[in-house]
């Protein structure tokens, strides 16, 4: 299969089951861009937008994604970037690079959690056991049959 040159960005609400080779699928929605690999080998490759995984520009015509993709999962290990909608092709990454980019990833994600204000997580759990005590449907709806039984 010819690879494409260009990714066309479409924008919707959910990622259809069909992606077409040559598109670039972007819900905000999910916050998920899907695409087939440009190396037209036909994976699916899904580039979720978090603050510790890709994000996207886009500039009204064109969409760029950082950092690259590399699909080292994949057989055909395809590493690009997308700049500007287009496919601009990086070198393959040895195993050792690989495993010290996975490494790198999983060092962010834990400081991101551990950043985290401990206090406030602790008060936002209390806060809604109160309201779930507060609001309890059991209670109102056994206060509401007492009444209904003093009616007849
Ligand atoms: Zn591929």
């Amino acid at each position: 299969m010819k690879s494409p040159q260009k990714l066309e960005p479409e924008f919707v609400d959910f990622i259809p089951s069909q992606v077409d080779d040559g598109k670039l699928y972007v819900s905000m929605q999910y916050g998920t861009v899907v695409h087939n690999c440009c190396c037209g080998c036909g994976n699916k490759v899904v580039t979720p937008l978090t603050p510790n995984d890709w994000k996207l520009t886009y500039d009204g015509e064109s969409v760029s994604i950082s950092p690259s993709i590399g699909n080292w999962s994949f057989p055909c290990q395809s590493h690009y970037w997308i700049r500007r909608s287009s496919i601009e092709w990086s070198g393959k990454w040895s195993i050792e690079k690989i495993e010290m980019g996975r490494q790198l990833d999983r060092e962010k994600k834990k400081k991101r959690y551990a950043a985290l204000p401990q206090p406030a997580v602790a008060e936002l759990l209390v806060e809604k056991q109160e309201v779930h005590v507060s609001t309890s449907s059991v209670s109102w709806w056994s206060k509401l049959k007492r009444r209904l039984q003093t009616l007849f």
